[in-house]
């Protein structure tokens, strides 16, 4: 169980009052439910205790501000912190699954060039309990209906948030806690080489999505300011030390870019460097953002995943959802956050401490 970490705040309303042990693990069951979103609905708490915890720690520390439906049933969540910062949360139906797509910072860093989170630059991390909850609001807006899969691909770059990313995933797994298999949670990064071998390392069983976007060094360092930091042969030397210990499948996202790292000479050296049985291949059509970049045609896309699976590659091309509502990858901005006194999105050795 991770409630002395997820919830110390309760722990110690609990210790003051010198209740017993178990009533931790209850508000911290209530709260993972995903159901609860204020002490007076947790029934198996005494009242007393209930109103003791109202009135010390909210059982929610995110404000639900809006949700947006798209008309493919997507869905945008924007909340507000504690502190006033906007985040946004994306909830996509398909078929039996019902992913979230979660954020872990206020903006981003990175400053990749054609992303829209990327212009916004950092404002903070999200703690872990920010992080869990997005998965909890969506769990009870779609009630009776359940959440299958959360992916951490929404707002910030996860990695740079690792303790508090990671503990709001162990949450989410816990037995104890949301209860959701390792296997349905899967991170995203834009490829911080020595936070890849930590993740590696965890005992978990996540997946972990890697941000390529291009096989040349050259080109990746003028769409991805990360690039400058870490090499192509480093990240690359940081896979395989993923699929080595793990012997789980790697999944690389590549964002198709019209003219930019859309023709045949890409295909052929993704060949080349994603040769590798566990490595998969992601691609999916650029969504619209102010950046000035431009979508691959759906014809040229669908050319590119031939020519890859041609040269043995094992890729797919994933459909954008939610574009309607902006709530597409690479698209969450939070309206009106840009041009707000946050850091500027350069050097990410700037941001926060993980
Ligand atoms: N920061 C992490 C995870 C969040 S972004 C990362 O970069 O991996 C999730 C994915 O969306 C990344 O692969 C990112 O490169 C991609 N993306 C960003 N902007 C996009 C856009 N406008 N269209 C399509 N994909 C985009
Ligand atoms: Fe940050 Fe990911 Fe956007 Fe890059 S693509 S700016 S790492 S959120």
């Amino acid at each position: 169980m991770r409630a002395r970490e997820f919830i110390p705040d309760v722990q110690r309303v609990l210790d003051d009052r010198v209740e017993p042990a178990y009533r931790l693990e209850q508000a911290y069951r209530a709260l993972c439910s995903g159901l609860v979103r204020d002490w007076e609905e947790v029934s198996a708490l005494p009242k007393s205790l209930r109103a003791a915890l109202s009135a010390e720690v909210p059982a929610a520390v995110l404000e639900l501000a809006h949700i947006w439906r798209a008309n493919d049933g997507t869905r945008k969540y924007l909340f507000r912190t504690h502190d006033g910062d906007l985040i946004e949360t994306v909830m996509i139906p398909e078929r039996s699954r019902r992913t979230v797509c979660i954020s872990t910072q206020v903006g981003c860093p990175m400053g990749c060039t054609f992303c829209a989170t990327g212009t916004l630059g950092i404002k903070r991390s999200l703690n872990a309990r920010e992080i869990a909850e997005q998965a909890f609001v969506v769990t009870r807006d779609i009630a009776p209906e359940r959440l299958t899969n959360v992916v951490v691909m929404g707002m910030g770059e996860p990695f740079l948030n690792y303790n508090q990313t990671l503990l709001a995933l162990k949450v989410l797994n816990d037995a104890d806690g949301f209860s959701l298999a390792a296997r349905s949670i899967a991170v995203s990064t834009s490829g911080l080489v020595d936070k890849i071998r930590r993740f590696a390392d965890e005992p978990e069983q996540f997946h972990l999505a890697i941000s390529l976007h291009t096989p040349f060094e050259k080109e990746r360092k003028m769409i991805m300011p990360v690039a400058s930091r870490y090499s192509i042969p480093e990240l690359m030397s940081a896979a395989a030390y993923y699929v080595e210990h793990t012997r789980r499948k790697l999944f690389f996202e590549y964002t198709l870019l019209a003219d930019v790292n859309d023709q045949q000479r890409h295909v052929e050296a993704l060949a080349e460097l994603l040769d590798h049985p566990l490595y998969h291949l992601n691609l999916l059509r650029f969504n619209w953002t102010d950046t000035g970049f431009v979508a691959t045609s759906k014809s040229a896309a669908k050319k590119f995943l031939h020519y890859a699976r041609e040269l043995g590659l094992s890729a797919t091309l994933r459909p954008s959802r939610g574009k309607d509502i902006e709530a597409a990858c690479g698209q969450l901005a939070v309206r009106g956050l840009r041009g707000q006194p946050q850091r500027a999105a350069v050097p990410f050795a700037q941001s926060s401490p993980t």
